[in-house]
């Protein structure tokens, strides 16, 4: 199964954030990296796909976005940090979709 198979958009959701509440207004509007508060235009901003989060007591989506540098570190540790603790990629990783998904977002930052 290549890794095609799982989206970009469904790949970067894979990448764990930082706690919603400790961000600043320009990092929750999606105009600031949300891991090191960096500017972002569209130009270089990764879009991590559509997210749940829950403010002042209800459920609302919410898109973050990362700069280039950031979401590649994130999403090669997130892989790396899978690849150890998952039986599934240890056996044959093409198997795994979370695995593939890492695999994905990795490239999708790299662009
Ligand atoms: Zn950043
Ligand atoms: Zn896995």
């Amino acid at each position: 199964m290549p890794s095609d198979t799982v989206s970009a958009a469904d790949a970067l959701t894979l990448l764990p954030l930082p706690k919603f509440n400790a961000l600043s207004q320009d990092q929750v509007r999606g105009i600031a990296c949300i891991w090191d508060g960096v500017p972002l235009s569209t130009a270089t901003a990764v879009d991590l796909g559509e997210r749940r989060v829950k403010q002042f007591g209800q459920h609302t989506s919410w898109f973050p976005r990362a700069c280039r540098p950031c979401a590649l570190k994130q999403a090669m540790a997130a892989l790396v940090d899978h690849g150890q603790s998952c039986e599934q990629c240890i056996d044959d990783h093409n198997l795994c979709t979370t695995g593939l998904g890492l695999v994905r977002a990795v490239r999708e930052a790299r662009r």
